[in-house]
């Protein structure tokens, strides 16, 4: 046996001890489901356009290296189901390696939905970490003077990092897709006063982690129709300011301005990055 052989059968001894270390067991009758064969239509026009949008976002900025450990921020939302459920289906086909740890920081409202969320993770083939806080209703105290998902989203994101750091993660993917990013551009510039938004690859403390965003190139609209198509559960929010957020009166600003026509949605993204600067107030 070579040295190069011998090599490139530690390596993939390596890659199926990584892989079933952080995967509950599943059976062979599972395996087909886990990799994306139950359920899927692999002919469905959501399944391939986004798996072609995430895709192109994660060549596009280098997002995914060989061996990575990979925290995946889990909300209950059809976007960070969707975003588990593709980066899971897609190790599977590609000679890219990686790990991920799903994540729950639970914000602490009563009648949350934790232990379904553990359930359907479970289902996918990976463990559930659920992290209980207070963030939630502490931020709807008095003793919180900032906008209530201000301070709890802050709070959580630094928890986030904390349990990142502590299971050895180095890349954090979060379920942030294209309507998110063009939100976030007007937020900042009608509450804010700046022009500035999310970034799909976002390096963190000196490059300790990156923050990932790999269903950036993606549209919501297409993300709601796979989480139909495939049948995720759907979780209510009991957070009482779930239906009162900047970015939902953003949102519903931006549907009106689309009109329905999806090429001004598209130039917005697009513009973002050709910014003429020699044009831009000084
Ligand atoms: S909606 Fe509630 S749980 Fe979500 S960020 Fe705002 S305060 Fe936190």
């Amino acid at each position: 046996m070579t040295w190069m052989n011998r090599r490139a059968i530690k390596r993939t001894m390596t890659r199926t001890t990584n892989r079933l270390a952080t995967r509950t067991d599943f059976s062979a009758q599972d395996r087909e489901k886990r990799q994306g064969g139950g359920g899927l239509n692999r002919y469905s026009g959501n399944y391939r356009a986004i798996n072609h949008d995430v895709g192109r976002a994660l060549h596009h900025y280098g997002m995914i290296d060989h061996e990575d450990r990979i925290l995946v921020g889990v909300s209950g939302g059809k976007d960070s189901m969707a975003l588990l459920w593709m980066l899971n289906e897609r190790l599977f086909r590609i000679p890219v390696d990686y790990t991920l740890h799903p994540v729950y920081v639970d914000p602490g409202f009563e009648d949350g939905f934790a232990g379904a969320l553990a359930s359907w993770c479970g289902d996918t083939g990976y463990d559930l970490h659920v992290e209980q806080t207070d963030f939630g209703v502490f931020a709807h105290t008095d003793a919180n003077r900032e906008n209530p998902c201000f301070l709890c989203s802050r709070m959580r994101r630094r928890r986030m990092f904390e349990i990142a750091k502590a299971r050895g993660c180095n890349k954090i993917a979060l379920g942030h897709h294209k309507d998110d990013i063009i939100e976030t551009l007007f937020i900042n510039m009608c509450h804010a006063g700046t022009m500035g938004t999310m970034m799909p690859a976002q390096p963190m403390f000196d490059g300790l982690f990156t923050i990932i965003r790999p269903l950036a190139f993606v549209d919501e609209e297409r993300i709601a129709d796979f989480a139909r198509e495939m049948e995720f559960p759907e979780f209510v929010n009991p957070c009482p300011s779930n239906d009162n957020t900047r970015r939902k009166e953003i949102k519903t600003f931006l549907r009106s301005l689309y009109g329905g026509n999806k090429k001004i949605k598209d130039n917005i993204f697009r513009s973002m990055s050709h910014v003429n600067m020699e044009y831009m107030l000084k």
